[in-house]
Parts: structure tokens; C-alpha cells; sequence
């Protein structure tokens, strides 16, 4: 009883501080902590995909996604200010689904299908990395976490002072949720739109294939496309891009 109280008031102490990621940092759920915890279900994932004869590890539509992925990881190493080294890593699966998502750590997974269906450009393929990497490198997961373990805090669920105890098994908990299925909050995806922007523009892909991009996006019909369940494709979202693009043209200008 005691220790809930004090937790409670650590908890309303740190929200009125720094808010959603010292919660994480709380709940046991630091940078080492979730890229480990990231890193383990990225294996897991990878090794039944492999046992299902579905990683891709050879077609023509795994060499571009590869070599797409290997521009881009030196510039997101350069941009990287989270403390920590990323292994980065990247695993195709062969699926009509279509669908990328990444997990904290850099543990980056396209599905064959979001190439293929949207007939994609190897610049648009980058359009989707960046903005991937981005939410890695920002380490957005981290930062729903907080806001989910502010919410549990909240309720009076999930958290109590046991599960903070055990050394942040909260946090692995919620660590297996990472990256799959969650959508982040608008201003997150504003960010990794942007931040993707330039990072392609940096690894020499035209900006201006984020753009059509999202207007292929847009084409496709949302029920059964999963990327667009957590990544809605907008006017507004186009427009922000668009206003940043002069400044990503630049970039990419000096990058070609
Ligand atoms: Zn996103």
C-alpha cells in the first residue's frame, strides 16, 4: 500500500516534469531495455517466417528493398542521438499484404506486397524507409509506451508497484506489442514524414517520390491494406510534405 502511494506520487511528480518517456523510463522500459525486448521479437518473428518458407532473402523485390536499406542506414547512423548504436536490420516477408512497419533498434520489415501492388520506385521504397527509420531513430514506440503506461497510471490498471518491482516486466510486456498493429499519434507520423523526407534526400532518392507515394496511398482502398489502418493517407498529410519539400530538394540537390 505504501509503495503504490509513493509510486503515485513519483508518477504525478514525473508527469508534471517531463511527461511520457521518463513514465517509460519508470516502467523499466529504457532504450537498452526495449531495443533488447524489440530485438528478441524481431528474431522470434524472423525465424518462424523463415520455418514458413516466407522470408524473402533472394527475389528481385528483396534486392531493391536490401539495397534501398543499405543507403539509407549510414545517414540514419549520422542522425542517430539516442545514446545508443542501432543494429539495424531488415527482413522481407513474402506476403500480398501491404504493409512496413519497424521495431525500436532498427529491426525494419517490409512486406513484398506494399512494393509490388503500389508497383513502387526504388526513391518511393526510400520514401517508406525513411519515414521507418524515423520513427526508430525518434524512438516514437518509446514514447507510446509512455503515453499507454500514463494511461494505465491513470486507471489505476496495469502499473502498480509489483510489476515496477520486477525489474520492468511491464515494460518487456508491453514490448511485444511494439510495432505491430498500434498506430502512433498524428504528430509522430508528422515527424517521420518529415524526418524521412530528409533522410532520403541525404541518401540521394528524390523527395519528391514521398509524394506520389501517398497519392498511390491514397489510390488504394483502405479495407484490407493494413499500412494505411495506422498510416492514413491525406490531403493534409501530402500538403505538410509538400511544404517541406523545397528544403528536402536542396538537400537531395547536394546528395545526388
Ligand atoms: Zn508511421
Amino acid at each position: 500500500m505504501k509503495n503504490k502511494l509513493l509510486l503515485s506520487m513519483a508518477a504525478a511528480t514525473v508527469v508534471t516534469l517531463s511527461g511520457c518517456t521518463t513514465i517509460a523510463d519508470m516502467a523499466g522500459a529504457d532504450t537498452a531495455t526495449l531495443n533488447a525486448s524489440a530485438s528478441q521479437s524481431y528474431n522470434a518473428m524472423v525465424n518462424d517466417a523463415r520455418n514458413k518458407g516466407q522470408l524473402d532473402t533472394s527475389s528481385a523485390t528483396y534486392k531493391r528493398i536490401n539495397n534501398v536499406f543499405n543507403r539509407l542506414k549510414p545517414i540514419a547512423n549520422q542522425m542517430n542521438q539516442t545514446g545508443t548504436a542501432f543494429q539495424w536490420q531488415l527482413a522481407v516477408l513474402k506476403s500480398d499484404q501491404v504493409n512496413a512497419f519497424v521495431a525500436p533498434g532498427g529491426k525494419v520489415v517490409f512486406y513484398t506486397g506494399i512494393v509490388t501492388k503500389l508497383n513502387l520506385t526504388d526513391a518511393e521504397i526510400a520514401a517508406i524507409m525513411g519515414h521507418e527509420m524515423v520513427h526508430a531513430l525518434e524512438e516514437h514506440s518509446k514514447q507510446k509506451i509512455g503515453a499507454q503506461a500514463l494511461t494505465d497510471l491513470a486507471l489505476g490498471i496495469g502499473l502498480n508497484a509489483a510489476g515496477v518491482g520486477q525489474g520492468g516486466a511491464a515494460a518487456a510486456q508491453l514490448g511485444s506489442q511494439i510495432g505491430i498493429g498500434l498506430p502512433y499519434s498524428r504528430n509522430l507520423e508528422s515527424r517521420a514524414d518529415q524526418g524521412g523526407l530528409m533522410l532520403m534526400a541525404r541518401a540521394g532518392y528524390n523527395p519528391n517520390a514521398a509524394i506520389t507515394l501517398w497519392e498511390k496511398m491514397s489510390k488504394q482502398s483502405s479495407s484490407g491494406v493494413a499500412f494505411l489502418s495506422t498510416h492514413p493517407s491525406s490531403s493534409q498529410r501530402i500538403a505538410a510534405m509538400r511544404q517541406n519539400l523545397p528544403a528536402a530538394m536542396q538537400i537531395y540537390n547536394q546528395n545526388r
